[in-house]
């Protein structure tokens, strides 16, 4: 891993000065060469070359195997690998944690990683290896389609959080896979912003099902016939061959055992979406003087998206139309069925779209899970890569939900790499001087913290009946009226706040949220009308998206949405802690994809925020290994005289005698309370080639 000359250091521990001028710098170089990876000790820090480079090939990936990093250039393939030796040498389980905004380069790395684990683990494994792995990267395409879309900022965003565990058994060889997936930005089937478009499977569908089956399911293939596509004005993109990316679809389904029944289901419920949004509806008088009602007013999308849903016309009809409530109770209880206004019917019509995509997504998930799991869990190493941060014109719950997960990420890096790293020196009883850096909890507690956090606060108001988007907004200008990371208009005059918005600091930047649509969101309710529709579906698929709700889960009180994610996002925090972390910081080089092309404004906010500075700071006072004097011994007991096969007194002894026995340089190493500490990576590698010599 020597640098090359006029191609910067591969290493930021490296630079002559550690400074933001110089650490850009050399960032740039390496760009420019073409050197799109470079380290920070152990993390990898990718910035995004938005061109194919010539550097995944079956020789790189063989090249990598089985290397240690400082024999070869930067690269994602060295970090994979470390994984995976890890992984099989400490018997413990891994993860990677992908971070960056959106278009950084997250799920090109997460797939880069998988196709480097997949094949080197089936080289050496049986057939039964092979399938697995393949299994494990057609989910890719397949969870791509469903769940990625073309945005302003990436022409394919992940609009999905995704947790792939892939697991491996004793030697290393795959057994399985698990997904664990994370609110799906479900708003985006019936509208986005101008110029993005829907998730991909919907232009894919129409342009790849054959014309008997779009005249089966009633579709015309022009994705301009279909609201929900038209809105937002997107339906080419340069980037993109809609056409091919479905011939991947249906293969992966092939290899992921959705059967031909299975894929027939899906194009019902896809386009059964397109046929529910151009359904219109007109104002009707009502029965009693004062209401109003609506009826279906176009009949050929109703009766074509009951017939894709396989459900009685009628049936749906009543379902957008009208709701039913229960009122009273014992004896007098009794069900009314209350007509909806034009609005309210567009709303519910929107809902089922929204809902009637979600849980396919979900089902998907599980289908591919229940291919891939194994019985036994094995060895893991997981692979996160989720949204990444993003800010819009309008900003909505979607955002803020997206924008807390990457806050959550950045905390846990920092509590990963800088502040236990310091911890520990101190604890150790290792000289050290503090560096300081940005802590993120306050944000992290303005947004979560039971009970006044905004997530628990929006939650109160979905209760209250007279709530509205603006009281939301009202109640948490008033209770974070002096909070650091908080700002509404009442709070500092700025105009450019609008009057339903409020404004959070957030690490990465200032994110102004609207609040119009957060308590429906939030709630995220289907009416029961429309669930019993659906259920009385003849297509088992279509039915099994609807399990008839439990008598026990009436009383309980729905857990909203903003909640679920809080709760997923805590819980996928303690999976993390409880394996070794790798970390992948993607950088995007500039806001138009262009090669060749790096912005050093951009870079320079993403340098700060990611904190990347801080990062090579702690790291070059720091030492590229620790480990407790037990484990040390136990590994090289074998490489010295004197403690092989035994050594009389502590394991702290053991140590220093081995030390003593290889000469290693006093400047190489110090003895904490129960650990030793390693400056370099090679002394530590020089103990493994002794031990792999005995
Ligand atoms: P989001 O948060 O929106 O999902 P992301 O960080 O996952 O964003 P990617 O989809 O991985 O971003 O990358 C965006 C685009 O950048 C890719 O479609 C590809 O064109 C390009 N790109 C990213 N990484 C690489 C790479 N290593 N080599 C070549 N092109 C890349
Ligand atoms: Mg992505």
């Amino acid at each position: 891993m020597i640098p090359k000359k006029g191609e910067g250091v591969p290493d930021f521990v490296l630079l002559n000065q550690i400074t933001e001028k110089d650490f850009i710098e050399n960032l740039i170089i390496r760009h420019k060469t073409d050197n799109i990876y470079t380290y920070i000790g152990d993390v990898v820090i990718s910035s995004n070359p938005f061109k194919r480079m010539n550097i995944y090939n079956e020789s790189d990936i063989k090249a990598y195997n089985g290397r240690y990093k400082y024999e070869m250039p930067p690269h994602i393939y060295a970090l994979a690998n470390d994984a995976y030796r890890s992984m099989r040498q400490n018997q413990e389980n891994q993860c990677v944690i992908i971070s960056g905004e959106s278009g950084a380069g997250k799920t090109e790395a997460s797939k880069k990683i998988m196709q480097f684990l997949t094949y080197v683990s089936a080289t050496k494994s049986s057939t039964d290896g092979e399938r697995i792995s393949k299994m494990l990267l057609e989910s890719n395409p397949l969870l791509e389609a469903f769940g990625n879309a073309k945005t302003l900022r990436n022409d394919n965003s992940s609009r999905f959080g995704k947790y792939m565990e892939m697991q491996f058994n004793a030697v290393g060889i795959p057994i399985g896979g698990k997904i664990t997936n994370y609110l799906l930005e479900k708003s985006r089937v019936v509208g986005r912003a101008q110029g993005e478009r829907c998730f991909h499977i919907f232009y894919q569908m129409l342009k790849g099902l054959s014309q008997a089956k779009l005249q089966e399911l009633g579709l015309q293939a022009s994705p301009q016939t279909y609201e929900y596509l038209k809105k937002s004005q997107c339906f080419d993109v340069s980037t993109i061959n809609d056409q091919n990316d479905f011939k991947d679809v249906l293969k992966a389904m092939d290899t992921l055992g959705l059967n031909q029944n299975d894929q027939s289901s899906i194009w019902r419920t896809l386009g059964a979406i397109l046929h529910i949004g151009n359904i219109t509806f007109a104002e009707t008088v009502g029965d009693k003087v004062g209401t109003t009602s609506c009826k279906v007013s176009d009949q050929k999308s109703l009766a074509a998206a009951a017939n894709c849903l396989k459900c009685d016309v009628q049936t749906l009809s009543i379902a957008l139309t009208y709701r039913s409530i229960s009122t009273g109770v014992g004896k007098r209880a009794s069900v009314i069925s209350v007509p909806l206004d034009n609005a309210q019917a567009v709303f519910s019509r929107d809902a089922l779209a929204k809902a009637l995509y979600e849980k396919l997504f979900q089902w998907l998930v599980t289908k591919i899970n229940t291919q891939i799991n194994s019985a036994e869990k094995g060895l893991v190493i997981g692979i996160l890569d989720i949204y990444g941060f993003e800010v819009f014109d309008i900003n909505s719950f979607e955002q803020l939900n997206i924008n807390f997960c990457n806050e959550k990420l950045q905390q846990l890096f920092i509590e990963l790499t800088l502040k236990s790293e310091q911890e520990e020196y101190v604890r150790e009883g290792i000289e050290w001087k503090n560096i300081d850096y940005f802590n993120n909890k306050p944000i992290c507690d303005l947004i979560e913290k039971k009970p006044m956090g905004l997530t628990s606060l929006l939650d109160e108001s979905c209760l209250i009946a007279k709530s509205t988007d603006q009281t939301f907004l009202e109640g948490i200008c008033r209770t974070f009226e002096k909070h650091p990371h908080f700002q509404s208009y009442q709070s500092t005059k700025d105009r450019s706040i609008g009057e339903s918005c409020f404004r959070l600091k957030h690490y990465a930047g200032d994110v102004t949220y609207d609040v119009r649509g957060f308590l429906d969101k939030n709630k995220d309710t289907l009416f029961g009308d429309l669930i019993a529709c659906l259920q009385s579906s003849a297509d088992p698929l279509i039915r099994s998206l609807v399990p008839a709700a439990k008598p026990e889960d009436s009383k309980k009180r729905p857990v909203t949405a903003g909640t679920q994610f809080v709760i997923a996002m805590n819980q996928l925090i303690q999976t993390l802690l409880a394996c070794s972390p790798h970390y992948v910081r993607c950088i995007k080089s500039n806001d138009n994809k262009q090669a060749g092309v790096i912005d050093e404004e951009r870079v320079r906010h993403q340098v700060r925020y990611l904190g990347l500075l801080e990062n090579v700071r702690v790291r070059r006072a720091g030492f590229a290994n620790r480990q407790t004097y037990e484990r040390f011994y136990a590994r090289y007991k074998m490489t010295c005289k004197s403690t092989w096969p035994t050594f009389k007194g502590t394991a702290k002894q053991a140590v220093e005698a081995i030390l003593a026995s290889h000469k290693i340089p006093k400047e190489e190493y110090r003895m904490g309370k129960t650990k030793i500490f390693i400056r370099n990576p090679t002394t530590l590698f020089s103990f493994e080639e002794k031990r792999e010599a005995e």
